[in-house]
This record gives C-alpha cells, sequence and structure tokens, in this order.
C-alpha cells in the first residue's frame, strides 16, 4: 500500500505562514535584569539559600507521590514483565504506564516551579554566584555492602528531587541571556560551607550542623546562608580583579561594591 506524506502548517498559505514567522521574529521579548548581586547555595535542607538571608524550601515533588509510584509500581511488578522470550503482558503495559504517567508528573511539577523561582532570582540580579557542583559524584549510589547505603538512597534522592541540575542551567542561561554575570566557585578550592564569610577562618561542619558559628570573630547565621555568602565574595572579588584589568585609573571613585554595580549598570545599558 502507497503511503502519503503529509506536513502541516498552521496556515495552508506559503505566504502567511511566513508572515507567522516574521511577526514571531519580531515579538521576541528581551530579558532584563537588575543591578543587584547574589549569592545561591543549592542544597537539601533548604533547596536555595541567598546570601541576604532568604531561603527557598525544597517542594519535594517526589517525596509527595512516592507513595502513588511504589503502588503503581508494585501493581506492575505483579504483571507478567518482559523476559527474555517472554513477552510482556497487555496488563504489565497498561500498569507500566501508569507508573510512567506518575513520574512525568513529578517532572513537569518540578520544572514549572524552577520556572517560578529563577525569575526571583534572575529579574533584580545581574550577578549570580553559586558554587560548582559534581552532581554526579553526589549522587553516586553507595558502595556494595555498605552499611549506610539506605541513608546514601535516600540522600540522592532527595538531592535529585530539587533537580539541582536544570535550576542552575536554567539561571545561568537567563542571566547571561539578560547581559549579566554567572560566576560558578570552585568548591575544592574556596570551601564555601567550611569558611566564615565575615572573617575568612576555615573549619570543617559536619552535615548535621545546621548553624555557622565562627570561632575566631563568633560570627553566627545560618549555614547555608553562610556558604551562598562565601561564593559572592569570592566573585565579587573576581569581578574586582577584571575590573582592576579593564581600567586601573576608575578604582579611585567609590567603593568597590559600588564600582561593580556601576561598571554592571553600564554594560546593561550598552545593550
Ligand atoms: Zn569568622
Amino acid at each position: 500500500m502507497a503511503t502519503k506524506r503529509i506536513t502541516f502548517r498552521l496556515y495552508p498559505n506559503k505566504e502567511q505562514n511566513d508572515k507567522l514567522h516574521y511577526w514571531r521574529r519580531d515579538c521576541l521579548s528581551t530579558r532584563e535584569t537588575g543591578n543587584g548581586a547574589v549569592g545561591i547555595d543549592f542544597g537539601t535542607h533548604h533547596a536555595l539559600a541567598l546570601d541576604d538571608g532568604t531561603v527557598i524550601d525544597n517542594p519535594k515533588f517526589l517525596k509527595q507521590n512516592q507513595q502513588k509510584i511504589s503502588q503503581a509500581a508494585k501493581k506492575a511488578r505483579r504483571k507478567r514483565n518482559p523476559q527474555k522470550g517472554v513477552k510482556a503482558s497487555r496488563r504489565w503495559k497498561k500498569a507500566a504506564k501508569e507508573v510512567g504517567k506518575i513520574q512525568s508528573l513529578v517532572a513537569r511539577q518540578r520544572q514549572n516551579w524552577h520556572h517560578q523561582v529563577d525569575p526571583l532570582i534572575v529579574s533584580c540580579n545581574s550577578l549570580v554566584a553559586t558554587e560548582k557542583l559534581n552532581l554526579k559524584g553526589m549522587t553516586k549510589k553507595a558502595k556494595k555492602g555498605s552499611k549506610r547505603k539506605k541513608q546514601k538512597t535516600g540522600l540522592n534522592r532527595s538531592i535529585l528531587d530539587v533537580g539541582i541540575g536544570n535550576l542552575k542551567s536554567l539561571i545561568k542561561s537567563k542571566v547571561t541571556e539578560a547581559g549579566g554575570f554567572y560566576v560558578e566557585v570552585p568548591t575544592q578550592k574556596v570551601k564555601p560551607s567550611q569558611t566564615c564569610p565575615n572573617c575568612g577562618h576555615q573549619k570543617k561542619k559536619t552535615l548535621a550542623e545546621r548553624v555557622h558559628n565562627c570561632e575566631k570573630c563568633s560570627y553566627s547565621c545560618d549555614r547555608d546562608v553562610a556558604s551562598a555568602k562565601v561564593c559572592l565574595n569570592y566573585a565579587r572579588g573576581m569581578e574586582r580583579a577584571s575590573l582592576d584589568a579593564e581600567s586601573p585609573s576608575s578604582t579611585l571613585c567609590g567603593s568597590m561594591k559600588q564600582l561593580g554595580t556601576m561598571k554592571r549598570q553600564k554594560r546593561l545599558s550598552q545593550r
């Protein structure tokens, strides 16, 4: 039997179709951003902690739907699944589809949340500093026979439930699109979670320690917020270095913080 290929167009007329594309090109909106600077720390306890003390909690979409997924998966397990030489039953296919439906719902919920969170950051900040994370290493499976296998699995699940990688790349692309700076702090060099944002004193913390208390300058704040502050300090330092290289004479006016803001303002207005 001969098959016929059909292509769909929004408008049947080619001219009209082209017009639509022109219209779309003209209406491309430009993203705008403010002059602020922000440091962000991603985590599982607080999904995001900003350097000004704002914390955005993890909505835990997977955890909310975990029971439903487990129930659906159990149903599927009891049907004839595809094995070597055995065809999967129609009932298995149906049950497996049900599992996939809930999982994709979770993914969509998470993505929607990401798109709600990133404008909060991008809309008013043109300098965004975060730490570089080795997500693949962080969410590695526990070794075989490890005593803390269950804990590790749970930790991995809650890290992945935030969707840090996707959220970071969204923020990165939106900030750079708006003409801002996105800085990733090298974690091994700077150690944001161990450093005091006030005096730079380094001390290791355990995961259970939720509050940063400096021994040296007795500075105290939330652990994740402290880490975000360290990231921002580092990014400011980088910005300062680049400004010094660009214009050594202009460093005389105002503080460095103001200078960075002015420079970014100028860059944004030039666009
Ligand atoms: Zn300190």
